[in-house]
């Protein structure tokens, strides 16, 4: 991160723009309302945003419908394609202080994060995209001698993508790389908490040469623009991260149109399992501590049940909890700040609401638990460690999204294994071994979509990244999202001779 940068006067000088971006033009909502973009580190609004619904998500459909069916985009050659997304991908590393600060104000995360995280890995994820699709090739199958089989992979058509607030930028750019480099046209719908990096992302994907209509942003709530999107019978897919509870819905709306298809990235509580022969246990410690508290604990992935054997877990806690408390909230401009603020007061008092379910639950507050910085109007809530949790308490079974740690313990690999499986979730798991054979079979028998040994939250573009049970279905990242995004179609072709 360039350590010359000012952030502070950086962010008073940003005039962020609070328009949706609808067939080329940013457009107020039809109905002329707005809600409020909120910098969740001081409780002060940034700027009104248009508050789009049906009336908007219909011209959003339209003008993608319009452009995908022209071949301005869908029928371009994949290395064409490919120019404009690297363009693409290259203005938003040259806007990278500017989108990073958008980011850092309108959800609350440390702006060296934001700066070295969030977005290069979503400029990355565009670029990847781009340099990839010509290099995929379709498949003709043994079909015999009497017959051409040809097996083509075509853009499925209007993709709504329809993202959380906790990475902004980088959900989306998981959904935009892969639907765009496929050729599909997109609409964009921002969490109402967090939209101001994709609007100016649409600005961003216009000046690469990303044709009219085939990128929409439209800002909205999820009970109408969001809703509208699930519902419209012209709408070919919906890809949507966000919670279970909300997935769900989608699924329904689904049903009740055009049964169009939807890929869901859900919610989590990640088991991350220190056994006892576990040989470096600062280690292990300090990746429990920072997979729980990273992003203010706002990820779906955050290791939130601390599964370690009885045997070494007092002296793995204490040491657990020494990290979490090098780690206390501060304000998300500063360079050094390493735990922003949570994203809205609602998601505060939700935070804090568990807390105090946990207390009451039997569970023991070894360290946090309360707001702080409250002079600063934000919201911020310290590292909390509960210890002497059960897994069917609530705090062990529900996803908090908040900065909240919870340790049960176990007494060997198998109990450890029906524990971290005990759950709804199966979105990720870790385990902590020295044992190659414990790593190993582990690892196969944890329920969950990403399993790391002897580290956490390793990642990059190139694996898949996604749920089992009730944390989705579809992956996005590598080729596989590919698949989300494209239709497989049979031709086949008679050999008369
Ligand atoms: P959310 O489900 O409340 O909202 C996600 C999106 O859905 C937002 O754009 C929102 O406007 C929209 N939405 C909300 N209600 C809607 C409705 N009734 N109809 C249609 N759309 C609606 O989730 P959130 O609070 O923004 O984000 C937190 C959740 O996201 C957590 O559960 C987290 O685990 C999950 N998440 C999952 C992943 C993953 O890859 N699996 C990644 C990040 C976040």
């Amino acid at each position: 991160m360039d350590a010359t940068v000012n952030w502070k006067q950086a962010a008073t000088e940003l005039k962020p723009r609070g328009q949706s971006f609808i067939d080329g033009k940013f457009v107020e909502a039809i109905s002329g309302k707005q809600f409020d973009a909120i910098n969740p580190a001081t409780g002060k609004t940034l700027t009104g945003v248009a508050s789009s619904d049906k009336a908007d998500v219909d011209l959003a459909v339209k003008s993608a419908r319009r452009a995908f069916d022209s071949g301005v985009w869908s029928r371009r050659s994949p290395a064409e394609r490919k120019k404009i997304l690297q363009r693409f991908g290259e203005l938003m590393l040259k806007h990278a202080d500017e989108l990073a600060l958008l980011e850092t104000l309108n959800m609350g995360k440390p702006i060296s994060d934001a700066r070295s995280i969030d977005v290069p890995g979503s400029a990355n994820t565009i670029l990847w995209y781009a340099e990839a699709i010509d290099k995929i090739y379709d498949e003709i199958a043994p079909a015999g001698s009497g017959a051409l089989g040809m097996i083509t992979r075509e853009p499925v058509g209007v993709v709504a993508a329809v993202v959380p607030w906790n990475f902004p930028l980088l959900m989306a750019c998981w959904k935009i790389g892969p639907a765009l480099a496929a050729g599909n046209s997109l609409i964009l719908k921002p969490a109402e908490q967090s939209p101001l990096s994709a609007i100016r992302l649409a600005e961003l994907a216009a000046e690469a040469g990303i044709p009219q209509g085939v990128f929409n942003v439209v800002t909205g709530l999820g009970e109408t623009a969001g809703m509208a999107l699930g519902l419209h019978m012209d709408v070919d897919c919906v890809t949507f991260t966000g919670s279970t509870e909300v997935g769900k819905l989608f699924m329904t709306y689904s049903a009740k149109s055009n049964m169009k298809r939807v890929a869901l990235e859900c919610g989590g509580k990640t088991p991350h399992i220190v056994m006892a022969d576990c040989g470096n246990l600062d280690e292990a410690a300090t990746a429990a501590a920072l997979g729980i508290f990273f992003n203010q604990g706002e990820v779906c992935n955050a290791g939130s049940r601390l599964l370690v054997d009885a045997r070494i877990k007092d002296e793995f806690l204490e040491k657990v909890v020494a990290v979490g408390n090098t780690l206390q909230p501060g304000d998300p401009l500063d360079a050094g700040t390493r735990l922003g603020a949570i994203v809205s007061k609602t998601q505060m008092d939700r935070v804090l609401e568990y807390i105090e379910i946990g207390s009451k639950e039997g569970a023991e507050l070894k360290s946090g638990g309360k707001q702080v910085r409250t002079e600063s109007g934000g919201y911020f809530v310290e590292p909390t460690v509960f210890d002497n949790v059960d897994n069917k308490m609530r705090i062990a079974q529900e996803e908090i999204f908040g900065p909240v740690l919870s340790t049960i313990t176990f007494k060997d690999a198998e109990e450890a294994v029906s524990i971290a499986n005990d759950t709804i979730y199966g979105l990720a798991a870790a385990v902590w071994t020295d044992n190659i054979d414990t790593a190993l079979s582990t690892a196969r028998r944890l329920r969950a979509g990403s399993v790391w040994v002897n580290n956490f939250d390793e990642s990059n573009i190139t694996m898949p990244f996604g749920g089992y049970k009730q944390s989705g279905f579809g992956r996005d990242k590598s080729l596989h999202a590919i698949d989300k995004y494209t239709e497989l179609k049979a031709t086949w072709i008679k050999i008369r001779a």
